[in-house]
């Protein structure tokens, strides 16, 4: 099936991203719901094994969102109450609210304002703080914003230095590359996470994946995936052998699990990760082409990385700008383009405000929050549709 594409415009807005599926993803989905297993079947382990495999990771547990993923790796880490774990402020809800899950704190470590990454320095910065004042964070969850992979050797670096967990949030990141290997291979992390809703690169509906190349940690991510249960006879109690125990709670875990339909969509979907890549790649040089003589930042990559393009923030910077990032919003907005914000800094919500945050707490992630539009990007977005929302970035900036 393929979508509309050029006509796109006169019926619905076009949005920042999307999903594309096709005839091939359509007939995987339909044969599992003629199958025997609708969940708990083959599909899982064959999209678990395609992925880590790709990835080049050991192990691989697929979740039912990377909310999950983020949930069980840091059950698995021993993430607990009275510790804290550490993140991008420039990030998705869900990367902090994982340390909450767990009766844990958060905290967060402002950008770096070319990558807008989490800044190394301002990592190491707080390290030497914390060190002091005997609060060191047990994880810290870098963020590949936008799909630009974060500087992971440095962060390795720091956390055997100050001994924290790394879980890397690559849920816009799948199929990107740092130091010219794919993300995910948890070369300098404990665990990876990877979101496959419509939104993301690869999609599954719902759905997250935990790649590690710890058995341990693997194991554990799968027994917290569904309810703290094992069937594993080595990780039972032993009972008296006049009772049938075929399966025991050994844990308190979650019902996270994945379905067969989701993990079919998202076998299928793997055939053409590195298609969907190509087209980001070329929608973000045509960006940057468009954009090369205007006052606005385009995405800087850093040369050990090889982005995913998730996303296609553009900076107006202030002063630099005649325009306001409102106004280029909300010429967008008139000319039916749902551009987005990536992000609003996660402490600035009224919910992690409550908590004692306050605004001026990162100021580079304020600023960026303050200057930074995502344009849409994803593989189905026509030649003419990104025309004409050049056109609106040329109107919308040069008064
Ligand atoms: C989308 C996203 C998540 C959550 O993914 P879900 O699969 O929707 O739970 C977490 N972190 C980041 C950075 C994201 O963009």
């Amino acid at each position: 099936m393929t979508q509309s594409t050029t006509q796109g415009r006169a019926v619905a807005p076009i949005p920042y991203g999307r999903q594309s599926i096709s005839e091939q993803d359509v007939s995987a989905v339909c044969s599992v719901l003629l199958s025997d297993f609708l969940t708990q079947g083959p599909k899982v382990p064959a999209f678990e094994q395609i992925v880590a495999e790709y990835c080049g990771a050991r192990h691989a547990v697929a979740v039912n969102s990377a909310t999950s993923a983020l949930h069980i790796a840091c059950l698995a880490l021993g993430l607990g109450p009275g510790e804290t774990l550490w993140t991008s402020p420039t990030t998705f809800v869900a990367s902090a609210n994982c340390a909450l899950y767990c009766g844990a704190s958060v905290d967060f470590v402002d950008i770096d304002p070319r990558t807008y990454n989490m800044s190394v320095n301002a990592l190491e910065a707080k390290l030497v703080q914390a060190r002091q004042s005997g609060c060191l964070p047990k994880v810290v969850v870098p963020v590949h914003l936008c799909g630009q992979p974060c500087e992971m050797q440095a962060i390795h670096t720091l956390s055997r230095e100050y001994g924290f967990r790394i879980i890397e949030d690559a849920s816009h990141a799948i199929g990107a590359k740092y130091q010219g290997e794919p993300l995910g291979n948890c070369r300098y992390s404990d665990i990876t996470v990877f979101s496959f809703h419509p939104v993301k690169i690869i999609t599954t509906g719902e759905g997250g994946m935990a790649l590690t190349n710890d058995p341990e940690l693997a194991r554990l991510m799968e027994c917290f995936r569904t309810h703290g249960i094992t069937g594993n006879k080595a990780e039972m109690q032993p009972r008296p052998a006049d009772e049938i125990w075929n399966y025991q709670q050994i844990r308190l875990g979650c019902n996270y699990r994945m379905t067969d339909i989701q993990a079919a969509l998202g076998l299928s979907q793997m055939t053409r990760l590195d298609e969907f890549i190509e087209k980001r790649r070329q929608i973000a040089a045509r960006y940057d082409t468009a954009f090369a003589d205007l006052p606005v930042t385009t995405p800087w990559q850093h040369p050990d990385t090889c982005s995913s393009y998730h996303l296609y923030p553009i900076r107006i910077r202030q002063g630099d700008s005649p325009k306001s990032q409102r106004q280029v919003y909300d010429a967008f907005h008139s000319a039916e383009v749902n551009v987005n914000l990536h992000y609003i800094p996660v402490y600035r919500q009224p919910y992690y405000e409550a908590m004692g945050f306050a605004a001026g707490y990162c100021p580079e992630a304020e600023q960026y929050h303050k200057e930074t539009i995502s344009l849409p990007m994803y593989p189905s977005l026509s030649i003419e549709q990104q025309n004409s929302i050049i056109q609106t970035v040329m109107e919308s900036i040069i008064p």
